[in-house]
């Protein structure tokens, strides 16, 4: 976010610089089941995003002091890859890979069914190969798809998308330069159906009536990302049942109805 209105983000036509509407997601694919030595894995392009989830567990603890008695530890890492830049990122955690590995893992502490797995850890990593503003809602959308293929047990997936202001306007799901040159970024989770939000941060400033049109959008967008995650799962699914020898109209069922 930047208050440096050198960079004009509508056209003259009124179109953002990528050609979207206002209300227009980038392009997004969802692969499920990427890694074979994770108990769970996921991948995600979302417009020039390229991010990866690998779940591990629920497995011991270690170190045991970091054990909860009465519950798994959710424990999901987002990470961004040196390469995942134009301007070489320094390797390692930094504050803002820990504040976003922390808001990840609390939002998906909320529908994973942690009760089941005293002193147990679910181990989520999350690396971004290439980023281009969104990460962290890319981050929480594909972790969610890579838990649902480790068999974790959850209430829900959970879906996640920004919405923000360029240029005077409400808009969602911020590209990168929308993201540096515009006036807000609210980045949104929300549990799909239920419409509880367990993801919320908000970098600039809008007013009353801009906060809850961009809200609405980010929502509305997570209904229709949430259908991407459900697809990745079921064409999963049915290859997973292909390894096990289903008969072909069966998995031709299912592939035809993601
Ligand atoms: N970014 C970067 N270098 C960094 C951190 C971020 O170039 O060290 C870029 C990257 O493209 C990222 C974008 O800035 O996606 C926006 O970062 P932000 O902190 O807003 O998080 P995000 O939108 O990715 O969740």
């Amino acid at each position: 976010m930047s208050d440096n209105k050198d960079m004009e983000l509508i056209d003259e036509n009124g179109k953002r610089l990528d050609g979207r509407e206002f209300d227009e997601l980038r392009d997004i694919k969802i692969e499920a089941g990427i890694l074979k030595r994770a108990d769970g894995s996921a991948y995600i392009e979302w417009g020039k995003n390229k991010v990866m989830a690998a779940v591990y567990g629920p497995r011991e603890m270690h170190p045991r002091h970091a054990q909860e008695p009465s519950k798994a530890v959710v424990r999901a890492r987002y990470n961004m890859a040196a390469f995942s830049v134009p301007d070489r990122k320094r390797p390692g955690p930094d504050r803002r890979s820990v504040e976003i590995s922390k808001i990840i893992s609390e939002a998906l502490e909320e529908v994973v069914f942690v009760e089941m797995f005293p002193r147990a850890v679910i181990d989520i990593f999350i690396e971004v190969l290439e980023a281009s503003a969104g990460t962290r809602c890319a981050g929480l959308t594909v972790a969610s798809v890579a838990l649902a293929d480790a068999g974790i047990p959850m209430s829900n997936m959970i879906a996640s998308c920004a919405a923000g202001k360029i240029d005077g306007h409400v808009v969602l799901d911020l590209g990168k330069n929308e993201d540096n040159f515009g006036e807000a970024d609210v980045p949104v989770g929300i549990v799909p159906n239920t419409d509880k939000i367990t993801l919320l941060q908000m970098d600039g400033n809008l007013t009353k009536e801009e906060y809850e049109e961009a809200m609405e959008l980010a929502i509305d967008a997570c209904d229709e990302i949430y259908e991407i995650q459900r697809d990745a799962l079921k064409v999963r699914y049915s290859t997973t049942l292909e390894d096990h020898g289903e008969p072909d109209d069966e998995i031709e069922k299912i592939q035809e109805e993601a």
